[in-house]
């Protein structure tokens, strides 16, 4: 492909390990920034988001913005990717699913152990928590799904290269075996 293909990635309700993975593609990087142009993305610290062939997103739904971006992602990618176990399937942001939202406030703010100054925040700025964690394919619709926690490198870097190279995504079983 001569022209280079231009990714972004976004975090939602994650904790970045998915694009630690990406980090991990070490000296694969180096390949990959001469075919690639990175948009918004935390690697780059990018804010804005332009039109892009790829978006990979980590995490789940869990608020407001969360929303937002990832409906923002879709409009502006002609590929999205659900990448990581949080953005498949809500992963463990959405273990709090199972309790009611006012009792998982009240818990991490209010009566639980070792707070200084217990208060649910309430700064306007503060994006709004959803009731739930959804995955990402239940907000917008989603053309792959990269199963990990985090997938790994080599996943990750077979992803890339089915894209980049207009081929067919195939995962061997040691890229998706993980116990
Ligand atoms: Fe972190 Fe795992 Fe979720 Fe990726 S899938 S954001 S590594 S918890």
């Amino acid at each position: 492909m001569g022209q280079k293909v231009r990714v972004a990635t976004a975090s939602l309700a994650g904790c970045f390990g998915c694009h630690m993975s990406v980090l991990d593609m070490d000296e694969r990087i180096l390949d990959l920034v001469e075919r690639v142009d990175f948009d918004r993305t935390p690697l780059t610290d990018i804010k804005t988001l332009g039109p892009c062939d790829l978006g990979l997103i980590e995490g789940g739904v869990a608020n407001a913005e969360n929303v937002e971006v990832l409906r923002e992602f879709r409009r502006q990618c002609k590929v999205l990717v659900a990448v990581g176990a949080c953005a498949v399937t809500g992963g463990i942001p959405a273990m709090r699913n199972s309790v009611p939202l006012a009792e998982v406030l009240d818990e991490a703010f209010v009566h639980g152990m070792g707070l200084v100054n217990p208060g649910i925040p309430d700064d306007p700025e503060l994006p709004l928590l959803l009731s739930q964690v959804h995955p990402i394919h239940e907000v917008v619709r989603v053309d792959y799904f990269l199963p990990g926690c985090p997938p790994s490198a080599d996943a990750i870097w077979s992803l890339l290269t089915a894209v980049l190279e207009g081929g067919a995504l195939h995962l061997t079983w040691a890229q998706l075996r993980y116990d």
